[in-house]
């Protein structure tokens, strides 16, 4: 078992009481141009019995995410983002929560209405998710090893977490269920997360850059061919202030590494009504002698779409 593997057993857990607000304003949706193409594969024939290519949710619609670049995925690669990704973080980590906050579902029936904690005696304790807090797993990530230049084997304290929970639902349900013995069920799916971040770094820099505007580097992560997450993922430690109705944030830089070659970095905080960090993921490489990289760099240079350009840092 390797380290890093051994410290995934091992959380630091530590809550964090926050009042989660509303999320009405999360589900708006806006669209860009259709691709025609799979972005992870990049497969352009469909086979005979499929029309058209499949719409990407940059974010999950599940996690109330509302930019959509249409018939972008094939079916495989639309199966194994669901198996590897999806699934695990919508349905299974954040199911409470979003059941909770009527977040959008495409199966209502899954609504989950009750959960199973347990009593001081030991036996199990029915709950409304009405009744429930909802705690969700918040990760922090260190920095992705491409920028920080450290190796894996020195350093694997490559993320911790927090709970986040409601400071007034957890005292409400003290005073409700006085049997309760103060657990909750919280499942850890880090790694899934860090799959997620990828996805959504690299989806968003393909919609607002252009599919051809830069090499993938992150989707051996997303379609789960490596599993070498953190060199290319990574985050802060440290928590951000809630921005008052804050919506989730994306945005792109480019980081030269050498003449005429640039990382594409997609920074993204999710939630930021609450006291969330900043993720980072390392999707592209710009290479400024290839004619069609060049091309998209010099315009998004120009329309403000690449918000910092920096040299590499020695
Ligand atoms: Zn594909």
């Amino acid at each position: 078992m390797s380290c890093r593997h051994a410290l995934s057993q091992m959380p630091l857990l530590r809550l964090c009481w926050l009042d989660f607000g509303s999320f009405a304003g999360y589900f708006h949706m806006s669209r860009y141009e259709p691709l025609g193409i799979c972005i992870y594969c990049g497969e352009t024939e469909l086979p005979d019995d499929v029309p058209r290519f499949g719409d990407e949710h940059i974010i999950p619609l599940a996690l109330g995410g509302n930019l959509i670049l249409p018939e972008a995925s094939c079916k495989t690669c639309e199966a194994t983002i669901n198996r590897l990704i999806e699934t695990p973080i919508s349905s299974q980590e954040w199911g409470y929560f979003r059941s909770k906050h009527n977040f959008p579902t495409r199966n209502k029936r899954r609504r989950k209405t009750h959960v199973t904690l347990k009593k001081y005696d030991g036996g199990p304790l029915q709950v409304p998710i009405r009744d429930y807090p909802s705690p969700v797993p918040l990760y922090l990530l260190s920095e992705a090893r491409i920028l920080s230049g450290r190796a894996a084997s020195i350093d694997p304290l490559s993320w911790t977490m927090k709970v986040l929970t409601e400071d007034r639902s957890e005292t409400e349900m003290r005073a409700k269920y006085p049997e309760w013995d103060g657990g909750h069920q919280v499942k850890i799916r880090v790694h899934e997360f860090a799959r997620l971040i990828a996805k959504i770094g690299y989806g968003y820099a393909v919609a607002e850059l252009g599919y051809g505007a830069f090499r993938p580097i992150a989707n051996d992560i997303i379609l789960g061919r490596s599993d070498d997450l953190f060199e290319l993922v990574g985050g802060s430690f440290d928590l951000e202030a809630p921005i008052d109705g804050g919506d989730h944030l994306l945005n792109i830089d480019a980081l030269f590494v050498r003449a005429g070659i640039a990382l594409v970095i997609v920074r993204i905080r999710l939630f930021s009504a609450m006291n969330t960090p900043i993720y980072h993921a390392i999707v592209g490489e710009i290479n400024l002698y290839c004619p069609s990289h060049r091309a998209a760099f010099e315009k998004h240079r120009a329309n403000g779409r690449m918000k910092n350009i920096s040299p590499w840092r020695s």
